[in-house]
């Protein structure tokens, strides 16, 4: 029997109607809405078309808009100087900087001086390391919305083995710590791992986060395996997972689609992140 597929529009807007929800209970209790600011610099437009949704998706769950953009032109220390602004506003509960960012910038100093208890993306070296350590903090949005496809879907993560393919700090390392977290047993595989499709085989969890399309064919899965596909490739027949979906759908018992599965999560739970970063800042 073809897997069930795994509906993540439907699964974003249901968390979505959660997070509204709570926001508007946190900010009748707290005389004031979660605000988030995004910060874009530069008019690179990928970027600008992803804080637009960002935006619009926090105003439709009523989360205060302070959105900032300063010109490709801006120095180092103008984005410093913003960000320590925005980490100094208490009317802001979240901060997002948009990368990448305009050549001479240098991303990683600017993202570290995000405040913890504002780093809605988890992508901070002090977030990274509280989910290191398994301390309470922010984790990372695409990640969590993986995590999140899971567990709408009743798949029991403790004692389950689980293979992560691909270790970037944005999807894989953290993903694999999400599942250890959850007591899954977890193999992290990247572009040295020998016979990928054998370790793959073993999963009761897969979840793909490279960048290649249909990287994973059949060969790759375990009969009854959940799999989760991370990649969105454009490829000349259209945009593509790192899943080779028609193959690994009749071994599969749960699959997510591309698109529609992991990428429709991420802005959910950067909504959730920063739900939970206006109550951090409150207790
Ligand atoms: P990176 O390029 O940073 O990392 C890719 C990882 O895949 C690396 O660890 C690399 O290994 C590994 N890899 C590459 N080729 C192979 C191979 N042939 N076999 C095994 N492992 C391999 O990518 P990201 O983690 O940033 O993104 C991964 C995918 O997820 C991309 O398609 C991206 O577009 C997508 N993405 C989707 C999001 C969403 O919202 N749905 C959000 C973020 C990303 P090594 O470390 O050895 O080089």
């Amino acid at each position: 029997m073809p897997a069930t597929i795994i509906d993540g529009r439907e699964i974003s807007a249901q968390v979505r109607v959660e997070v509204k929800a709570e926001v508007e209970a946190l900010s009748a209790q707290a005389g004031r809405a979660p605000g988030l600011a995004t910060i874009l610099v530069g008019d690179d437009a990928a970027s600008a078309i992803y804080v637009a949704n960002k935006r619009k998706a926090s105003a439709e769950v009523g989360i205060a808009d302070f959105h900032q953009h300063l010109p490709a032109e801006a120095s180092q220390a103008e984005v410093a100087e913003l960000i320590e602004a925005c980490n100094d506003n208490p009317e802001i509960s979240g901060i997002l900087l948009q990368l990448p960012l305009p050549a001479g910038l240098d991303a990683a100093p600017l993202t570290a001086m995000i405040a913890p208890e504002k780093d809605v993306d988890g992508l901070t070296p002090v977030s990274a390391g509280r989910l290191m350590q398994g301390a309470p903090g922010l984790r990372p949005c695409t990640p969590l919305g993986v995590i999140e496809l899971l567990d709408r879907h009743g798949v029991e993560l403790r004692g389950a083995d689980a293979v992560v393919v691909g270790r970037s700090n944005l999807v894989g390392k953290p993903v694999a710590l999400l599942l250890l977290e959850r007591h899954a047993t977890v193999t992290l595989c990247h572009s040295r791992t020998r016979d990928l499709a054998e370790v793959c085989s073993r999963a009761e969890v897969l979840i793909a986060a490279v960048g290649v399309a249909e990287l994973i064919g059949a060969e790759h899965v375990r009969p009854g395996a959940a799999v989760i596909d991370v990649g969105i490739n454009r490829t000349e027949a259209g945009l593509r997972g790192d899943v080779d979906f028609e193959a690994a759908r009749d071994r599969a018992s749960l699959i997510t689609p591309v698109p529609g599965g992991v990428g429709p999560m991420t802005i959910a739970m950067l909504l959730r992140n920063t739900l939970a970063a206006a109550r951090l800042q409150l207790a």
